[in-house]
């Protein structure tokens, strides 16, 4: 859990504003070099990492680890997800 705050901060999304801490959903955005963001989700249950493109989750759908453990997002998640997604494209154009 603690790795993922100073991407968080990076990204402008640590003010957690209207989130339950307990849902804290533990994943990681990868763009590949066209900016298309893949969501990468730890599982808590196994560890293993599920990685799926940000364009093809859809909130509240289910979506599973190979071990069977719940990694669905819900919609203010994949919103989460997304204006990671966008903080890292505006990071990466300034260079
Ligand atoms: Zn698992």
């Amino acid at each position: 859990m603690k790795r993922f705050l100073p991407f968080l901060c990076l990204a402008g999304l640590c003010s957690n504003k209207g989130e339950t801490p307990m849902k804290q959903q533990r994943f990681d955005i990868d763009l590949d070099k066209h900016y298309n963001a893949t969501v990468v989700i730890a599982c808590e249950e196994c560890g293993r990492e599920t990685r799926q493109h940000l364009k093809s989750i859809i909130p509240d759908t289910p979506l599973t680890c190979r071990c069977g453990a719940d990694l669905s997002m819900g919609r203010s998640e994949v919103q989460r997800a997304e204006q990671k997604a966008n903080a890292i494209r505006q990071s990466y154009r300034v260079h």
